[in-house]
């Protein structure tokens, strides 16, 4: 290593995103947080003298993706591999020379993720990404790999601004296809969504806009309506002994927007926003929690399905309904007990 600092240790950009990093790993103990101001200054000095796109030193993104898997409390090996991700592939810096260093299995992982990203998916038809993705998880032993090269996409997503509109185009593309989904599978729901959207955004900017708009106007004037819904349903549960866990979200826009296309209907139809989830304990308190969420708000006719009693051709099982909830808003609920939630998952 030159005995030098490198020059993006000047920058204030720099300083600032590093500082940002060790605030979110606060949770290491010393031994940890030592190894990963050492992996930091290993990324500085591989990294030193190259750009990004946008102008400002490379580190930053190496930086940017550590601090997003610090932020999901990811181990400290993972930590370093975000932060070397792109040594082994951009720099003069061996496997070998990275082992000695950090270890064998840092340097396993950074190794896998130089080899994903060495696979082209332009190769791959587009009616093969699901081949694509069983590949990428056939090729990782370790899922660490994964989830550290879905923090990458997620910042290279989040910066894709510079890049040229065909070239964004044909990465939200992928990222829509391959990533998201793998996303998906392995339970990073946000990442999920956040990925969708920022696809969504480059593909199809002025959808993107126009829908974004729509759905401000929606929640201006139906304020906090999943915080009403979630009290309500955990106060009547709770009245009535039934033990649940109840989780509620707004969609994503990249889902509305779906949804519209495939049913083809008007943003003013695609009105079931709101989708919950209860999860309780045992198929008894399933149907329990189905009464007690009917005596709460009203269901619609023809809306309830009891998959319970007739498990669809996967496997899958939930009671589902739709009640008129808050401002007359239809509410989507999934009922299940944890195992069918596993299933479903
Ligand atoms: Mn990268």
């Amino acid at each position: 290593m030159p005995a030098l600092a490198p020059t993006a240790y000047y920058d204030p950009l720099t300083a600032e995103a590093r500082q940002t990093l060790f605030s979110a790993a606060s949770y290491l103990n010393d031994d940890e947080f030592m190894q990963l101001e050492k992996a930091c200054a290993y990324a500085f000095h591989a990294h030193d003298g190259q750009t990004r796109k946008s102008g400002e030193p490379y580190i930053t993104h190496p930086i940017a993706v550590a601090t997003e898997l610090a932020l999901w409390h990811m181990d400290i090996q993972t930590l370093c591999a975000g932060l070397m991700h792109d040594v082994l592939e951009d720099t003069g810096i061996s496997k070998i020379e990275m082992a000695a260093e950090f270890g064998e299995i840092i340097a396993d992982m950074v190794d896998g993720l130089s080899k994903l990203e060495r696979l082209e998916y332009n190769d791959y038809a587009e009616h093969q990404a699901e081949s694509f993705r069983k590949l990428i998880l056939a090729m990782t032993k370790d899922i660490r790999v994964i989830i550290v090269k879905l923090s990458d996409r997620l910042h290279n997503m989040r910066t894709l601004d510079s890049m040229r509109p065909e070239k964004r185009r044909r990465i939200a593309q992928e990222t829509l296809e391959i990533h998201a989904q793998i996303a998906n599978r392995i339970g990073l729901n946000n990442v999920y969504r956040e990925l969708q959207d920022l696809s969504f955004r480059s593909i199809y900017p002025r959808r993107y806009a126009t829908l974004q708009k729509a759905m401000s106007a929606f929640h201006r004037n139906r304020r906090d309506v999943i915080g009403k819904v979630l009290r309500a349903f955990s106060q009547r549960l709770v009245g009535l002994n039934i033990e649940a866990q109840i989780k509620g979200r707004e969609k994503n826009l990249y889902s509305i927007y779906q949804k519209m296309q495939d049913k083809n209907l008007h943003f003013a139809d695609v009105m079931d926003i709101y989708g919950f989830r209860v999860i309780v304990n045992n198929i008894p308190a399933c149907y329990a929690a189905l009464g007690a969420l009917h005596g709460l708000y009203k269901p619609k006719p023809g809306k309830i399905k009891d998959y319970i009693a007739i498990p669809k051709s996967n496997g899958y099982q939930s009671l589902h309904t739709t009640l008129v909830g808050p401002y007359a808003l239809p509410i989507e609920v999934q009922i299940r007990t944890r195992e069918m939630d596993a299933v479903a998952e």
